[in-house]
């Protein structure tokens, strides 16, 4: 049997969702403007020259202002001091123009990552990265999600539709990705397992599972005879290999061949969970203008 018709999961396309997503926010972006007079802003702060940074920038500013969004782009040098990064946090926090605030991370050696990200207003935290975002998430009150598993929550949503009383298997517990995607299904009822390095038995922990979402970093690491058939397979994993023509290829933590001879449905890398991140970066930014200006 050739690989094609082994494959029996329907593919999730998160390209396709993110483009739909994308224009969902422009429509509301186009009538915040029509009711507020002015458009939603967000602001984008990259420290020092990291390459992957800059791209990620680049692409974040070209999607805002696509979105029909004001882009405020602040690049400073590696060798900031501490308090002027502060300093500048304070003053988008105060800036009326600001409805979110972006840090690009990593920020270079010497800077304190956590004392930049807490100094965020909550109200303006679009990365969802601040305690108070994660407290709030915990709490069930209203606030930012990270996008990367809010985006994950929109593509299962939009699969499954309702989440309640599944079996959900987290594999990563990161502030970024593993917690925050954890307590968004426990919001949805699921009942959550959190997966770590330190699991025993890790593929028995996934073949009970009816949803599983990877987010370890690990390329392939989770095998098609590790899931339970039918099951719907989140990949966040993003790994750079070696590929056979001497160049590199991007692969997920889910080893996608044999997983689509089992699951229901599986994203693909790249083009599942990739596209979500930044739509949802730009839905959360919307959502902040609405709220600060009382819109619906
Ligand atoms: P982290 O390195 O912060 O966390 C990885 C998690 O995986 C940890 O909790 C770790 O456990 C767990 N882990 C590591 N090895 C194993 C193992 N052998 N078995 C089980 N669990 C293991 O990574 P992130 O959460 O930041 O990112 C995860 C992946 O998602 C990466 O590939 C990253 O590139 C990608 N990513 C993709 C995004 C997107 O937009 N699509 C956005 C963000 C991340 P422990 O805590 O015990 O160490």
């Amino acid at each position: 049997m050739d690989s094609e018709t082994q494959t029996k999961a329907s593919v999730i396309d998160g390209k396709a969702f993110a483009a739909d997503l994308r224009a969902e926010v422009a429509e509301g972006v186009a009538a915040f403007v029509a009711r507020t007079g002015r458009k939603p802003g967000l602001a984008v702060v990259l420290v020092g020259e990291d390459p992957a940074s800059q791209v990620y920038v680049r692409n974040k500013h070209k999607s805002t202002v696509e979105a029909g969004m004001n882009s405020f782009e602040h690049r400073l040098p590696a060798d900031t001091a501490q308090e002027d990064l502060l300093a500048l946090v304070a003053q988008l926090n105060d800036d009326p123009a600001v409805d979110g605030i972006l840090v690009q991370l990593p920020l270079p050696a010497g800077l304190d990552e956590n004392a930049v990200i807490q100094a965020i207003d909550p109200d303006k935290d679009v990365d969802g990265f601040t305690t108070a975002s994660a407290g709030r998430l915990l709490t069930g009150l209203p606030g930012f999600v990270a996008c990367t598993p809010l985006g994950c929550l929109m593509l299962l949503k939009d699969r499954l539709g309702d989440l309640s009383g599944k079996s959900a298997v987290v594999i990563g517990r990161s502030n970024i990705v593993g917690k925050p995607m954890a307590q968004l299904l426990l919001r949805e009822s699921c009942t959550v397992t959190i997966a770590h390095s330190r699991t025993a038995d890790l593929p028995s922990v996934v073949r009970g599972a009816d949803i599983v979402v990877a987010a370890v970093g690990r390329p392939e690491m989770v095998k098609g005879d590790w899931l339970k058939p039918g099951a719907t397979v989140i990949d966040v994993g993003i790994n750079r290999v070696p590929a056979e023509n001497g160049k590199t290829k991007l692969v997920g933590d889910v080893d996608f061949a044999s997983a689509s001879a089992v699951a229901g449905a599986i994203t693909p890398v790249p083009g599942g969970v990739g596209p979500m991140t930044i739509a949802c970066l730009l839905y959360n930014t919307l959502d902040a203008a609405r709220r600060r200006e009382g819109v619906d």
